[in-house]
């Protein structure tokens, strides 16, 4: 078998390692007899492991103990209502910044139950895309909370520096970024991610939550979206996402064997600038972000001859490198690379996006 790179947006591409383990022990999971998703969420063996998967997340981030962690169903969309539904009292409003369409989805979301303001901070021009900086936004001190998303899957627009909110707590939609750098857990109220992109297959959503913001959800809240119901069972108050639970830490330990967040964040650097270098070096593809916001995580590029973009896409495909085309909103390419996305892949794309140039100049 030839090598085969996935760009895909997410679900993305899996560590190799990870899913050679998983497949060694698929059908006999530490000699029980049975795979890791037959046995009972309640069993000690698999409560060891649950416990362990946490344990090395909190350690990887750092996360500081008076936060909680609770694994999920619902994806990051869940969380667009959980967390109006649990942080947002009817007396008050939220405020959300809106940097791309995944926070505005966010916004639109939260508008079913309760007060919400959007701050739109996109700021572009024809020849440049550009974000409001942090300390501009019109914030109100009032707010119940602050959402945000920093890293835009789908536009491709990243903001790198925590916003200030002055002790209002500060939400942040971490789905395309989580564990691909350092952040301070501390300067938030709540983090979440849907595990799709960096953390493991779909269908299980990380929260990250402050403890004083538990226990004021709105009377009407799910029980299985009220996050202290979640932290009061640990997780576990109904079936959680079993066998994704088991893959995300697997990635958990890959991630510390590789020498943890710190680490990832130098390769996931060193993937980006190759990768952009490339773009901004050819007068053929072009990417339009400034370049404060461009993210490390979702690179969206465009070929300056629109008639060139399906002949790019089956030939890269045919090289082996899958799932660049861009967004439907978007048009273009989009090369998603994630921590699992080794540096030879960003290599093996560069070079075809310098040979295909060549041959189509
Ligand atoms: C993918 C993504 C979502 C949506 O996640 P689902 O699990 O499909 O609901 C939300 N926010 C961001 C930033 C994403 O990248």
């Amino acid at each position: 078998m030839s090598e085969f790179f996935n760009f895909c947006a997410g679900p993305a591409m899996l560590p190799t390692p990870v899913m050679t383990k998983a497949q060694q022990e698929f059908v006999n999971w530490q000699d029980t007899g049975s795979s890791v998703m037959e046995l009972s969420h309640r069993s000690d063996i698999y409560m060891a492991m649950a416990v362990q998967a946490e344990a090395d997340l909190r350690e990887l981030m750092s996360i500081p103990d008076n936060y909680k962690v609770l694994f999920c169903h619902g994806g990051g969309r869940g969380q667009f209502s959980a967390v109006p539904l649990n942080l947002l009292a009817q007396d008050k409003t939220a405020d959300y910044i809106v940097s791309g369409s995944w926070s505005k989805a966010a916004a639109v979301e939260a508008k079913n139950f309760g007060k919400i303001n959007v701050i739109n901070i996109n700021q572009d021009t024809a020849s440049q895309s550009s974000l409001m900086e942090s300390q501009k936004w019109p914030l109100n001190p009032e707010a119940a909370y602050v959402h945000y998303c920093p890293n835009e899957t789908v536009n491709g627009l990243e903001i790198n520096t925590i916003p200030e909110t002055n002790g209002v707590p500060l939400v942040a939609d971490m789905s395309s970024t989580i564990l691909s750098h350092e952040v301070d857990v501390s300067k938030f109220g709540l983090i979440y991610a849907g595990a799709q992109k960096n953390i493991g297959p779909s269908g299980l959503t990380i929260v990250i939550v402050r403890e004083d913001l538990l226990g004021h959800a709105q009377i009407a809240t799910p029980c299985i979206m009220n996050y202290k119901t979640a932290a009061d069972n640990n997780s576990m108050y109904n079936t959680p996402p079993t066998y994704a639970w088991y893959l995300a830490g697997l990635v958990f330990q890959w991630l510390k064997d590789l020498g943890g967040v710190e680490a990832i964040a130098k390769i996931n650097q060193a993937k980006a600038a190759l990768l952009y270098q490339a773009i901004d070096d050819s007068d053929f593809y072009q990417n339009i972000i400034d370049t404060e916001y461009r993210s490390k995580m979702n690179v969206p590029f465009w070929l300056k001859e629109d008639s060139l973009n399906e002949k790019f896409l089956v030939e890269s495909e045919a090289a082996g490198l899958t799932a660049l085309q861009g967004h439907r909103m978007v048009g273009g390419m989009r090369a998603s690379i994630y921590n699992a996305m080794p540096f030879e892949g960003v290599q093996a794309l560069v070079e075809f996006m310098q040979q295909f140039e060549k041959r189509n100049r």
